[in-house]
């Protein structure tokens, strides 16, 4: 017997049919006599939904910001989970399986302040143990927690596979299997290019920087947390037939466990390709080169809580001036700009040049640390097909470019191909 935590994201629970599906997988994880905690998304859609609305709602009046109230942005946004949680419980009632939902603040899974994006801080596991430990189904609301002001708090999205990790370490499970619309963690979005292969394994290492590289399968925050508190995180379809033979033997299952390298026998040079679509990039021409520039440019984007990604300086030929190129996300341009407009004569720049629609495409692979040559491949496939390089950045285990946007879908499948990632 084994203490196990499922998640569903929204696919998975985008209708009452495939809701009922949800409960046969859950009942099957039950017969097997496993403790089972369920942690689901909101139906397919809806957050996107209720984020509009919001995003819809006229400002308050006098404001000249573009923001709304953050805390009745997570009172809304939150609502989606609610409603599923609702909804699998009593379809797993409906099968005579003792099931009840449970919502963040109810747990209670605390968070911190930030309201949109909060990050968990504690989670008091022992109420879902005790219930768990005699025989109960606990259907947990993904997405939400509790602020310190005691309001509804939301993790970002994505944030359920979130939930799911911080609740298996709260209750001790023995793994977290996270079901979603495919059967695993794969060389590179099997959308973009449908060559790409399934990993059996992949490392956390790795799976964090797929993750925060664009590789939207499973949350940023969620491979942290899996990677700092040992969670067996297995990545598994939920469209596979929930009855059919074999199905909890997650052994033998197709399926990408995330785990510690060393558990990984045949490890690659390079292990998948993730992309970001909407990058800015902008420019700032003439920039005096002297001490603490940089500091006066990127304080005020910090304080105006935007997040500069790749930064690009050149080595100033005079002495005097310079040139600086970094990306922003292209929502955040039109404010980055203004902040940088702002300060522009202070800091003496010369000229601000933007511009949106870039994709940032990565290769991340371990096996870089001890194999050189793999940025030089890249950029040689890339100008074979004539695509232009921006911007670069690397790290120790992977390497980021900077593209024009509609390149983005023929850069992956070029990289994927030239490191042999494709199916055979
Ligand atoms: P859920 O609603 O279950 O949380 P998501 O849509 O958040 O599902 O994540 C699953 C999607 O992630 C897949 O449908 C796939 O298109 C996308 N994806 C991007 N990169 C990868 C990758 N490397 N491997 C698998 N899926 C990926
Ligand atoms: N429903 C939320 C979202 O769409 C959380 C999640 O799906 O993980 O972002
Ligand atoms: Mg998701």
């Amino acid at each position: 017997m084994a203490r196990i935590v499922m998640k569903f994201g929204g696919t998975s629970v985008a209708d009452l049919d495939r809701i009922h599906n949800v409960a046969r997988h859950v009942k099957r994880e039950v017969d097997h006599g496993h403790e089972v905690a369920v942690v689901v998304s909101a139906m397919a859609g809806k957050t996107n939904e209720l984020v509009g609305w919001v995003e819809n709602m006229p400002k308050k009046a006098g404001a000249n910001t573009p923001f709304y109230d953050a805390r009745e942005y997570d009172t809304i946004v939150a609502s989606g989970e609610q409603v599923t949680s609702g909804l699998l419980a009593i379809a797993l009632q409906s099968m005579g399986i003792d099931a009840r939902s449970w919502q963040g603040w109810q747990i209670p899974i605390r968070t911190d302040k930030a309201h949109g994006a909060a990050r968990i801080n504690e989670i008091d596991g022992s109420l879902l143990v005790k219930r768990l430990g005699n025989g109960q189904v606990a259907v947990v609301s993904g997405f939400q927690g509790v602020g310190p002001d005691n309001r509804i708090a939301t993790l970002g999205r994505g944030g359920s596979d979130t939930s799911a990790v911080a609740i298996a370490a709260a209750v001790g499970a023995d793994r977290c299997d996270i079901y979603t619309d495919v059967d695993g963690v794969y060389t590179t979005d099997p959308r973009v290019d449908p060559t790409a292969r399934r990993l059996a394994r992949i490392s956390y290492e790795e799976m964090l920087e797929m993750a925060s590289l664009g590789a939207k399968v499973l949350q940023v925050r969620s491979v942290e947390l899996a990677m700092v508190q040992g969670v067996r995180t297995f990545v598994r379809s939920s469209f596979d037939d929930p009855e059919a033979p074999g199905m909890s033997d997650i052994d033998n299952l197709p399926g990408t466990l995330i785990c510690d390298e060393d558990e990984i026998v045949e490890q690659q040079v390079v292990t998948g390709i993730a992309y970001t679509k909407d990058e800015a990039q902008i420019s700032l021409r003439r920039v005096a080169d002297r001490p603490g520039v940089a500091a006066a440019i990127f304080g005020p984007l910090a304080e105006g809580n935007i997040n500069v990604d790749m930064i690009v300086q050149n080595i100033s030929e005079d002495g005097s001036t310079t040139d600086m190129t970094f990306t922003v996300p292209s929502g955040d341009l039109a404010r980055a700009l203004s902040i940088l407009n702002n300060n522009k004569d202070n800091l003496g720049i010369d000229t601000v040049q933007s511009e949106a629609g870039m994709v940032k495409v990565s290769v991340i692979g371990i096996g870089m640390r001890s194999h050189a040559g793999v940025a030089a491949t890249a950029f040689k496939a890339l100008s074979e097909k004539g695509i232009n390089i921006r911007a670069i950045t690397t790290s120790e285990i992977k390497i980021s470019i900077l593209i024009d946007g509609p390149y983005a879908e023929l850069a992956v499948r070029t990289l994927h191909s030239v490191y042999g990632l494709a199916n055979q």
